[in-house]
């Protein structure tokens, strides 16, 4: 073998040791929460499309004709010849949502906090992060080559303590969280992070992948407890609840002028697909109208955690948290042998010694299968 091959070989054996080792599994989903994996039918709570505007008729027309209009794919990056007139239609009503000038769209939510990072962040610079941030901010933050600290999950106390001892040090200091934590479905503090950042001099960022279509009358994390709270950088992902593909920032206009003209990942990579771009503008045509429907998945998972006694769910995400790594994996098989899809989440997407089904509820999931779910996660896994 060659010394490449013998390298990946030994440390797949080592996090197969360690039950980390991934593996995909093939799974066609046939509409909004029903899979087929391995010849059996599953109910999946493990999707992020809460609002099932992934299978939405008026989504998937906006989208085949868009293919018919403008072709399968972009041809350029945006400042070459791939800025197709649908793009600024994503941007306008983005930016309407979230209540700001202006907007950018990216590749992926991902590729968003990449280039967002490391276009207002160097080398003097700080970045402050909730400890349970995700992979795509730290990533942003190390790829800007500022320094990284992480405060205690939604720690205010913390995040003050930092910013007191750090703040006259550094030239900038960007705080960025996660709006609804991705693996736990609760928000972020907001309000008080926004205050914070003011008193201090900050940029606070929020990432609102999980929340918007879902919180705050749709809008998102930022407009859920009470009222507008006051964030420059609104970024987000079109992957979720809009049920397609891309990430944006809402900000100023300057900053997204900026953004626009420096940030290596929208700069260097070709624009979305024309069709991924229309569907977008589909779905937020639904989100804005229809408040009944994005009412939906936090009434579902609330019905979920009332019957289980968990704390009540802030979103459409709910964590059980089991611990051992090994036990997660088999109450994640249990859950299939029932007919569930419920994914087992790992180090290091969640802390050691925190392994925890997640679960996602969607507008379009059945009640009845609500009340079996709970009622066998009550039996076999909550009692001890
Ligand atoms: C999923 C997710 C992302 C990444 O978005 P993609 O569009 O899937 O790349 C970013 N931040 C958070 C909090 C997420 O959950």
């Amino acid at each position: 073998m060659s010394s490449l091959d013998t390298y990946a070989a030994k440390k797949l054996a080592a996090l197969e040791a360690r039950h980390l080792r991934r593996t995909l599994v093939e799974t066609a989903r046939e509409d909004g929460i029903w899979v087929q994996r391995a010849g059996r039918k599953l109910l999946s709570f493990s999707c992020n499309d809460y609002l099932n505007l992934s299978q939405h008729p008026n989504v998937q027309d906006a989208a085949i004709a868009a293919i018919r209009e403008h072709g399968a794919g972009a041809g350029a990056s945006r400042l070459v010849t791939g800025n197709h007139p649908l793009y600024a239609a994503l941007e306008t009503r983005l930016a309407r949502l979230k209540q700001t000038e202006a907007a950018c769209v990216f590749g992926s939510g991902y590729l968003a906090n990449l280039g967002i990072i490391s276009t207002l962040i160097g080398r003097n610079d700080l970045v402050l992060v909730d400890e349970l941030s995700h992979s795509c901010i730290l990533a942003g933050a190390a790829l800007s080559g500022g320094k990284m600290l992480t405060f205690r999950h939604n720690n205010i106390e913390d995040a003050r303590a930092l910013l007191t001892q750090h703040r006259a040090s550094h030239r900038h200091v960007l705080i960025a969280t996660d709006g609804v934590f991705s693996m736990d479905g609760d928000l972020a503090p907001l309000h008080e992070l926004a205050a914070l950042s003011q008193e201090h001099d900050a940029w606070l960022l929020s990432d609102d992948a999980h929340g918007i279509g879902v919180v705050g009358g749709g809008r998102g994390s930022g407009f859920a407890r009470g009222g507008k709270a006051d964030i420059p950088l609104q970024m987000g992902t079109l992957s979720k609840a809009v049920g397609g593909y891309g990430g944006y920032l809402c900000a100023s206009q300057f900053v997204i002028d900026l953004i626009k003209t420096r940030a290596r990942t929208f700069v260097y990579s070709t624009a979305l697909p024309p069709p991924t771009v229309a569907a977008a503008i589909a779905a937020l045509d639904i989100i804005e109208q229809d408040a009944a429907l994005t009412a939906k998945p936090l009434q579902k998972a609330k019905a979920f955690t009332s019957r289980l006694n968990l704390r009540e769910a802030e979103s459409a995400i709910v964590p059980i948290v089991l611990g051992d790594t090994e036990t997660t994996l088999n109450a994640s098989r249990m859950l299939e042998d029932e007919g569930f899809l419920v994914s087992a989440i790992r180090p290091p997407t969640v802390p050691n010694g925190t392994s925890r089904l997640r679960l996602t509820f969607t507008a379009a999931h059945p009640d009845a299968e609500i009340a079996r779910l709970a009622a066998i996660i009550g039996e076999r896994l909550l009692v001890h």
